[in-house]
């Protein structure tokens, strides 16, 4: 039996784990489950797959989470504080699926276990990369990609010598405005913003597509992941979303990973490797389906692609301040306080901002990143506030 763990076990990526899991029940014994406020679906899974553990993250929501689960058996906790005591619950392979940095200090705890830590929570990385990267060398922990376009790297890199990768290419799909003139993405909503052409995922992802915020997140998490030059690793528009990354060798051959849009494909092979096992995913017609298409990413219209390209140079703390500003501008987004063009504008302000703070930076530990991240979101609320509708 696997003894598994999920963290932000209520989201996208967390039912779909918990889906897999279901398949198979004989192999699996669930320890914690973890969640936001949604305890009524957080004490359904934990029922289902009587797990040992359930975590909220809201202090305020732990009595009605104790309620729902009454006469089970199962534990209840919450607050941050519990989250991280989730995380440290023996499991042999642990699914780090909460959005945003929140993910961070769980993801931290979750290593020092020195377990499988599937990673889909790339904010982590793009946060703290080599933390999480030395964490997890110092505790023979192993982190496998979850994200679509890493575990497609990941897996046409395997019995490959990477000193023989010359590049890596990820693709996006452009996200719902692709095909919208420029002169109307001011005026989108995050309505609009919240519908994707191909995959079907979280609120906050699928607008972090529409800007290609996600795809600025995915190229820093490439870098801190691979550990490849920035310079090796590129982003492609492919709008049939079915080609998920290529390596380019030195010998000129790029392998691809093709695959259908179904995040059950990447959740499964790091849940399953390094074996490959069958899931219930679509399989592809190419005949019927008949051309996949390329183009280059627009600069003026994702200058998101740009910014990550600076804080994939700069290295250090920028990644924390990158993600934190936008995080407080996708709220902002959310919220109807700022425009849809104006989210890579406060990232950009704050990265300014704050240069000074990442330079005279010295440690590279958990407290230096949650300060950076605190420092970022205050300077983005104040930039927000001038920028505010
Ligand atoms: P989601 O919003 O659907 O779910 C997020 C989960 O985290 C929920 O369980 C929620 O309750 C919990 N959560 C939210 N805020 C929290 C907090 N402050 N503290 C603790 N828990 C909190 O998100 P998702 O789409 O499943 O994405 C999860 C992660 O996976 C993100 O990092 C995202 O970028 C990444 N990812 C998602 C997809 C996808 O298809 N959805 C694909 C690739 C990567
Ligand atoms: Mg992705």
């Amino acid at each position: 039996m696997k003894r598994v763990s999920v963290l932000g076990s209520t989201g996208s990526i967390g039912v779909n784990t918990l889906d897999l899991v279901s398949r198979a029940p004989g192999d699996y014994e669930v320890v914690a489950l973890t969640g936001g406020a949604n305890v009524v679906l957080l004490a359904e899974q934990a029922r289902r797959h009587d797990a040992a553990l359930a975590v909220t993250a809201h202090e305020d929501r732990l009595d009605e989470l104790r309620a729902a689960l009454s006469g089970t058996g199962i534990e209840a906790a919450a607050g941050d504080a519990a989250l991280c005591d989730a995380a440290r619950r023996p499991a042999d392979w642990i699914m780090s699926a909460i959005v945003g940095a929140a993910g961070l200090p769980p993801g931290l705890a979750a290593l020092e276990q020195g377990t499988t830590l599937a990673l889909a929570n790339k904010e982590s990385l793009v946060c703290a990369g080599p933390l999480m990267m030395a964490r997890a060398a110092f505790h023979g922990a192993t982190i496998l990609p979850v994200d679509s376009e890493h575990s497609a790297v990941f897996q046409a890199l395997v019995g490959e010598d990477i000193s023989s990768v010359e590049r890596l290419i990820i693709t996006a799909s452009g996200g719902a405005f692709r095909d919208w003139p420029l002169e109307r993405l001011s005026q989108a909503t995050a309505a609009e913003a919240a519908t994707h052409p191909n995959w079907d995922m979280g609120q906050r992802i699928t607008i972090d597509s529409a800007s290609l915020f996600n795809k600025a997140l995915e190229l820093i998490e490439a870098k801190e992941f691979f550990g490849f030059a920035p310079s090796k690793i590129e982003a492609l528009v492919h709008p049939e979303s079915l080609m998920h990354a290529l390596v380019g060798f030195n010998d000129g051959a790029l392998m691809a990973h093709v695959g259908p849009p179904d995040m059950r494909h990447a959740i499964g092979y790091a849940l399953h490797w390094p074996a490959r096992r069958s899931i219930p995913v679509e399989r592809l017609d190419l005949a019927r389906i008949g051309q996949l298409t390329f183009r280059a990413p627009d600069e003026a219209r994702y200058p998101a692609l740009r910014l990550a390209r600076a804080v994939m140079e700069e290295g250090g703390l920028s990644g924390a301040v990158f993600n934190a500003a936008k995080e407080s501008a996708l709220d902002a987004f959310i919220e109807g306080r700022i425009g849809f063009l104006d989210m890579s504008r406060v990232v950009e302000e704050v990265l300014t901002r704050l240069s000074d703070e990442r330079l005279s930076v010295a440690a590279f530990d958990l407290d230096t990143i949650l300060a950076t991240d605190h420092l970022a979101r205050t300077a983005a609320a104040d930039i927000i506030g001038t920028l505010q509708r």
